[in-house]
């Protein structure tokens, strides 16, 4: 028998019965928002605070294998991306999202990487364009001046996972902290001759205020 007939799910932020994501924890997402990163560059946009419901169900997704979370995900992503201002990436003939990459042992852990599956689930155009080189550890408990040493030159791009040449580019990320991660994962996009015109993130720890 399927374990849900078994036991009703639970959600993944706040553990309340019935569903893998309540309607309360759900409402912590809302329109993109534009998160203050510093550096030049493109614009990044969040749906949720990682304080609170945001980060927990992140970490459900992450760390715990809710993997019946990623239906949730997608369908916030499906919901944000044409709420992004129109150039990020309306005005673009041809684009894709590109999802950070997975170190390669947390995806093993979690069979696969858990941004893919939200951005097919989505139904929006994915690249795979990405890759962690070798030697990058995982960034958590690391200062932005360490990640930044830590991904300097490690991001590269993946030549069977390559949008169309000249495609523009909307990096997909699950947390946004210092910005050093995507801001590496940009640098290697734009070296690989795409545009970059906007970060997409599901969550952030940094201040966030509307885009209009
Ligand atoms: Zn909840």
């Amino acid at each position: 028998m399927p374990i849900n007939l078994l036991f009703p799910p639970r959600c993944a932020g706040c553990r309340a019965e019935g569903a893998s994501c309540c309607a309360r924890c759900l409402a912590a997402f809302g329109a993109p928002r534009r998160v203050d990163v510093p550096g030049k560059g493109p614009p990044v946009f969040a749906l949720a605070d990682y304080r609170g419901p945001g980060g927990a169900l992140v970490l459900a997704l992450k760390e715990r294998g809710r993997r019946d979370l990623v239906p949730v995900f997608g369908a916030l992503v499906a919901a944000a991306v044409p709420k992004l201002p129109r150039r990020y990436p309306g005005e673009f003939r041809e684009w894709r999202l590109v999802p950070v990459p997975s170190r390669r042992a947390a995806a093993r852990r979690r069979g696969g990487s858990h941004l893919v599956g939200i951005v097919r689930r989505a139904g929006l155009p994915v690249a795979c364009a990405l890759a962690f080189g070798p030697g990058v550890a995982d960034s958590v408990g690391l200062g932005a001046a360490a990640r930044r040493a830590n991904l300097a030159g490690r991001v590269r791009l993946v030549p069977g996972g390559l949008p169309p040449p000249g495609a523009a580019v909307v990096l997909l990320d699950d947390v946004v902290t210092t910005g050093a991660t995507a801001s590496a994962c940009v640098s290697a996009l734009k070296i690989g001759g795409f545009r970059v015109p906007a970060v997409l993130t599901l969550t952030t720890a940094r201040r966030t205020h509307p885009h209009e």
